[in-house]
């Protein structure tokens, strides 16, 4: 009986994936901390959106809370990469908690759009996902300016005030083509629809989905490697399958891999969100060269070296403490 051979059976590995500038700060920002202040550690939401990353700062001294009246009066608390709403710094201070903002810079950039828009009266539509921390964040800056549009579906939902002054923003996670889609189909509405200043739409999650679509146009099945509330990394997996992949699926860790999804496929493509540490992806690769596919090669469609410092507050007590 005729059987395949290993060495047809190939793994494109995309780059960038993993871990994005945001996300590496904000997970260093709770280690530090937890290293400085000692445990336990406070920590609204998860840090990001990814279980291994949550757990394993579990074990070492994070105590991760849903909302701020959990944290003990005079803790420290730690802000999620996705933002928060001002009330939400607000009610830390009552509560006369130290608090550390682990926001990515990029998300506060849009918080920031969203301030300078409502001030000069705009109605603000926010393309991106109902009950998602960061758009929860953004809508608290001016929540009586902004209107969610939660993709091409909701555009015909949209009231403004005055369609000669109406801007649209981003959540930063979400499908570049989608929402090309959204903003064109709200620009047929509203003609002179201002555009954000720069794309909300972060690099990272532009550079990941456009490495993605470069392995999908080759590979029959992605598996990208992703928490299933990870927005980014569900986006990715909506690219590959657009991108003309046969099938793609979000898996947490290489356990969740099912060997019937191999049957008959000679190339898979692999990537992962940008919350998700690149030991989760050598497992992948691990559990794949197990069974024949170790014809590795990563397929690189631009650089990256994007970072940012800790959050200020942390910086100047590590700087004290030194
Ligand atoms: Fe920041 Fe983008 Fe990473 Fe979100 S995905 S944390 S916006 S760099």
């Amino acid at each position: 009986m005729a059987t395949e051979t290993p060495a047809s059976r190939r793994v494109l590995v995309a780059k960038p994936r993993g871990y994005c500038a945001g996300v590496d700060r904000a997970v260093q920002t709770v280690e530090k901390a937890l290293e400085l202040y000692g445990a336990p550690i406070y920590v609204r939401k998860q840090i990001v959106h990814n279980t291994h990353v949550v757990n394993t700062l579990r074990e070492k001294g994070a105590i991760f809370v849903e909302e701020t009246e959990e944290v003990p009066e005079g803790a420290i608390v730690v802000f999620s990469a996705h933002g928060v709403a001002p009330a939400v710094h607000e009610e830390a201070a009552r509560r006369n908690l130290r608090t550390i903002d682990a926001t990515c810079p990029l998300v506060t950039k849009v918080h920031n759009e969203a301030k300078r828009f409502a001030a000069k009266d705009y109605d603000i539509l926010l393309i991106g996902h109902e009950g998602h921390e960061e758009v929860e964040g953004t809508s608290g800056e001016a929540p009586e300016h902004i209107q969610l549009v939660d993709g091409v579906d909701g555009v015909d939902k949209v009231r403004v005030r005055d369609p000669r002054r109406v801007v649209w923003l981003s959540q930063t996670t979400l499908s570049v083509d989608e929402t090309t889609e959204t903003v064109d189909k709200l620009r047929e509405r509203f003609p002179e629809l201002i555009d954000p200043p720069s794309d909300d739409i972060c690099y990272a999650t532009q550079n990941r989905q456009m490495a993605v679509k470069e392995i999908a146009r080759e590979a029959q099945l992605v598996i990208v490697v992703g928490s299933a509330n990870s927005s980014n990394s569900k986006r990715l997996v909506e690219v590959a399958l657009d991108a003309g992949a046969d099938a793609a699926y979000l898996v947490d860790n290489a356990t969740f891999i099912r060997d019937e999804w191999l049957e008959g496929v000679t190339t898979v493509g692999v990537t992962s969100g940008a919350s998700v540490p690149e030991e989760l992806v050598v497992q992948v690769l691990d559990h794949l060269a197990r069974r024949g596919y170790d014809d590795v090669h990563e397929v690189e469609t631009v650089e990256e070296n994007v970072r940012f410092a800790l959050p200020h507050e942390l910086r100047r007590d590590l700087r004290g403490a030194a």
